[in-house]
């Protein structure tokens, strides 16, 4: 059983439909398998690799990381996509924990990456997808598809936990198929032809989503990034069109709708999730793109599958029940288990918010390498979310609130160690927290209240740079604030949420 087979079989059934499009370049199905199984031989040719070696795939948005991701399948090897707004000393720390043996990239990313993954213990070659060498591995015989266990690994999703560093989610061959199957079984049935448009970057949901969809046939419309008026004009263009968003794109895209009388167009769903929808915004965008709304609720961890909320779920008369269905994210998905519990993993009454946990195939395995993170994570084939939600009577999961301090910005998820880390290497920072503050356009965004050393001077541009230095763009804070000291508990734990109140007295966010 191996994942990919659900591609090249809709190949062989359909192979002049158009399976991806990206700056006016189109593959077909039949194109698109060909180039997959010839770069698939000339990986398994390469001395570097051996069944289940780990390819990373660092690219902005386009066609190729279909390409090198169905090769590297067919080939029997673990695909590690990776968000290409990383910074290269954020990316080298991924190549090196999961030891890659080789890293597919762009012309664009390359000057960037080689020189922080030339000194890795072990270096991984790159391999620019621009370039000649490319060309060359295209042209091999096509290989055949390896057959695989349905444990076999064939998605490393980096994701990062609350202590700031990275950890690899394990997706097996199984629970990709099981995410796929679930797609089907409760957001929609892909017919043949069908568009996906994707805005947001394929090394997340979106890309996972592509996969139910281009294995039905659907075809892949690739932007490099999000805009709202491409999101807009992608409805317009193409037929019967799907797309994952995460709710601020959605809230961004009905400004750019106001005074459009058919800004819907071809919309067929429109997914979202991996951050709150406030419910103000939800009854915007039905009114504005109509009843064609699915939430999901789902994690790295268990892959866009956790709870939904449906199609019809969404539709009702703005009673306070209607409201509070809204401001849910969902019952839980077909065959997936959900359960409220405290911290001893008893179930809680109704009503009652505890931890998050589930279980069922989409489960990862573990986390790359980090045997006490798995077993943390997974306790008797439960999956503890780290996330603190209450159901209902009727088994409606409501997040209360995220239980680690991840901010999350435009859809990012953003730690906010990792850059506390990184500001306290200044040598006049004693002291450090950062949070998210509300943003209107992007939900959340950093900011981070900075204690001095006495007798001691820095401004916001140094730190600034020192960012920029070494994190990716979006996580460096927008604003500093220097107060005398940080709030902190009896136990010297510094109180994250008295800063948050007094950032945002009101609470609104
Ligand atoms: P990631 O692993 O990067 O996909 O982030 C997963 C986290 O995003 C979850 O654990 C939740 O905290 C959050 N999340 C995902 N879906 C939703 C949703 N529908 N509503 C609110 N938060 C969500």
């Amino acid at each position: 059983m191996n994942i990919v087979h659900a591609f090249l079989n809709r190949a062989r059934s359909h192979p002049h439909l158009a399976a991806v499009t990206c700056s006016g370049r189109t593959l077909s199905f039949a194109d698109l398998a060909a180039r997959s199984q010839a770069l698939a031989a000339a990986l398994s040719q390469h001395s570097q690799l051996t069944a289940g070696s780990r390819v990373v795939i660092c690219m902005e948005n386009r066609a190729a990381f279909f390409e090198t991701l169905f090769a590297s399948w067919i080939a029997g090897l673990c695909a590690v996509p990776v968000n290409a707004k990383l910074h290269p000393k954020e990316v080298r720390q991924i190549v090196g924990d999961c030891a890659a043996a080789l890293v597919f990239t762009s012309d664009y990313l390359l000057g960037g990456l080689q020189p922080v993954l030339a000194d890795l213990a072990q270096p991984a070659p790159l391999v620019s997808v621009d370039d000649d060498a490319y060309q060359a591995m295209l042209r091999h015989a096509p290989m055949d598809c390896m057959d695989m266990q349905p444990d076999d690994l064939a998605w490393l999703f980096y994701t990062s936990g609350t202590t700031g560093v990275p950890k690899g989610a394990m997706l097996t061959h199984r629970n990709l198929l099981g995410m796929s199957l679930h797609y089907g079984a409760d957001i929609d049935h892909v017919m043949a032809g069908d568009t996906m448009l994707h805005l947001a970057p394929l090394s997340h949901g979106a890309g996972q989503y592509s996969l139910p969809h281009i294995f039905n046939g659907g075809h892949q419309v690739i932007e490099k990034s999000f805009t709202p008026d491409l999101l807009l004009e992608g409805l317009q263009r193409y037929p019967r069109v799907s797309l994952f968003a995460a709710p601020t794109m959605i809230t961004r895209a009905l400004r750019a709708a106001e005074g459009l009388s058919d800004a819907g167009g071809n919309l067929q769903t429109l997914v979202y999730g991996g951050a709150p929808m406030y419910v103000s915004d939800l009854l915007k965008t039905l009114d504005v793109f109509g009843p064609r709304l699915v939430q999901i609720y789902g994690q790295g961890e268990s892959p866009m599958t956790i709870t939904q909320l449906s199609r019809q779920d969404h539709q009702g008369s703005g009673d306070a029940a209607h409201l509070a269905r809204l401001a849910s994210c969902g019952i839980a998905r077909s065959a997936v288990q959900v359960r409220v519990v405290d911290d001893d993993g008893r179930d809680l009454p109704t009503g009652q918010p505890g931890e998050i946990i589930t279980r069922s195939d989409t489960r990862m395995l573990g986390y790359w390498n980090n045997p006490k993170a798995t077993a943390s994570a997974i306790r008797e084939g439960w999956l503890w979310t780290g996330d603190i939600g209450s159901l209902d009577e009727l088994g409606y999961l409501t997040l209360r609130d995220r239980s680690k301090d991840m901010i999350i910005r435009g859809g990012s998820n953003i730690y906010p160690r990792e850059i506390e880390e990184v500001l306290l290497r200044h040598p006049a920072v004693a002291e450090v927290s950062v949070i998210g503050a509300p943003s209107a356009d992007l939900g959340e965004e950093p900011v981070a209240f900075v204690v001095l050393k006495k007798d001691m001077t820095v401004t916001a541009e140094e730190l600034d740079s020192l960012c920029l230095d070494n994190l990716a763009r979006f996580k460096r804070p927008r604003e500093y604030f220097f107060p005398e000291d940080l709030p902190k508990n009896n136990y010297g734990k510094i109180l994250k949420t008295t800063l948050r109140q007094q950032l945002n007295p009101k609470g609104t966010q």
